[in-house]
């Protein structure tokens, strides 16, 4: 720092060159990993049922780190970074629900800074694994609740940076394109018979990806509609629904990754057209059948939006219209088998996907998703 004796003019100088040639070669690490990695498969769901109405997924579970939470870990990352905000040897600490975190520990590890998960308890012991398998801490809390005043604590106590995903989510994405989520899937659509779908389906955890899609689609001039689907115990449909940013639910999300709850800063609610709320039973019911049709399992989050498509494809087939629908595969189904896939967990929550799966069948043989 240097301050000029010169009447008048006060000058002081922070350029640090050691510390900016840290931060050109972090940022190089992380484009450099961007230049490395393929973009995601469009998959085509056969719905023979259906013969106007065609379903596709974007498959987000095949990203180096499972999820669609690379994404947005690696948008954070280079947000930070260019923003100052992360430095050497300082840690990188986030609030997670989990699969941010083992996103964000495969980023820190390629910058070399520390990382810490703040996590509530009773997340999937699997994400907990993957978290430290990619060189990161957990620091678990009592209440899903307190993941962010510990999350930010920890960073005022350690100098470090709290990334805050559930705030900066929807602007450190670049939403114009880049080859952002929206980019990408409207152009693996190009050729298909209905390209521009008639509703994209997307969930919400920060509300980052259905704002970046949503506003893809208002600067392309596209006449898509959005449509987040939201599970049980989540303010975001509430809060969307009336109008209420102040909404807050009594318990948390069964859905790992999504439904908040509070209403994040990064859900912008006024980029979305349509939200449908769809029982935690119904989202797990639609994951067991994704399985019997494509062969794979996934994540709940999937089955939230699957279940929204499934919907809104009845609902169009209907009244005989034809078009696309796209919905997102956003994590893998092995994260979950002590979970989603386990009959004493489903037991235990009392969860009954028995009547779904009946409606769901119903669904795949007639196109009619019966009420
Ligand atoms: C985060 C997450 C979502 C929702 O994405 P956002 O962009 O944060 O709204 C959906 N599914 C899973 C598994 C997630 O981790």
């Amino acid at each position: 720092m240097t301050t000029s004796a010169e009447p008048g003019t006060v000058d002081i100088n922070r350029y640090d060159p050691e510390r900016r040639r840290w931060l050109a070669e972090a940022v190089a690490k992380v484009r450099a990993d961007a230049r490395r990695s393929s973009d995601t498969h469009l998959l085509r769901v056969p719905l023979p049922a259906l013969p106007g109405v065609d379903l596709y997924l974007k498959d987000e579970s095949t990203h180096p780190t499972g999820s669609l939470k690379h994404r947005l870990a690696r948008s954070l990352f280079l947000h930070a970074l260019c923003s100052g905000w992360v430095r050497p040897d300082r840690p990188v600490i986030e609030a997670s629900s989990g699969s941010t975190a083992v996103s964000e520990a495969y980023f820190a590890r390629l910058i070399g800074v520390p990382f810490i998960a703040v996590m509530a308890r009773g997340t999937s012991r699997e994400k907990v694994r993957l978290i430290e398998f990619h060189g990161g801490t957990c620091h678990f809390v009592d209440s899903a609740n307190a993941v962010y005043d510990v999350a930010a604590r920890l960073a005022r106590e350690s100098g470090g940076h709290y990334m805050d995903q559930f705030t900066y989510a929807e602007r450190a994405t670049d939403w114009r394109g880049n080859n952002n989520i929206a980019e990408s899937i409207f152009d693996q659509m190009d050729q298909e018979r209905f390209p521009d779908p008639a509703w994209v389906v997307a969930t919400a955890g920060t509300g980052g990806t259905s704002a970046t899609i949503a506003r893809y689609i208002r600067y392309t001039g596209r006449a898509t509609g959005l449509c987040v689907a939201d599970p049980d115990n989540s303010a975001f449909f509430p809060g969307w629904r009336d109008d209420d940013a102040q909404v807050t639910t009594e318990i948390c999300s069964r859905i790992e990754g999504i439904g908040r709850q509070r209403v994040e800063p990064s859900f912008v609610a006024s980029a979305i057209d349509r939200m449908i709320h769809v029982p935690d039973a119904a989202a797990i019911a639609a994951v067991h059948v994704l399985e019997e049709v494509i062969g794979r399992k996934a994540g709940a989050s999937t089955g939230t939006g699957l279940w929204a498509a499934f919907h809104i494809m009845s609902e169009m087939a209907r009244e005989g219209r034809e078009g696309s629908v796209v919905g997102l595969i956003c994590d893998p189904g092995d994260r979950y088998i002590d979970k989603y896939y386990s009959p004493e967990w489903l037991a235990a929550q009392h969860i009954d996907i028995a009547p779904y799966r009946a409606r769901l069948r119903d669904f795949l043989t007639t196109g009619e998703l019966p009420a």
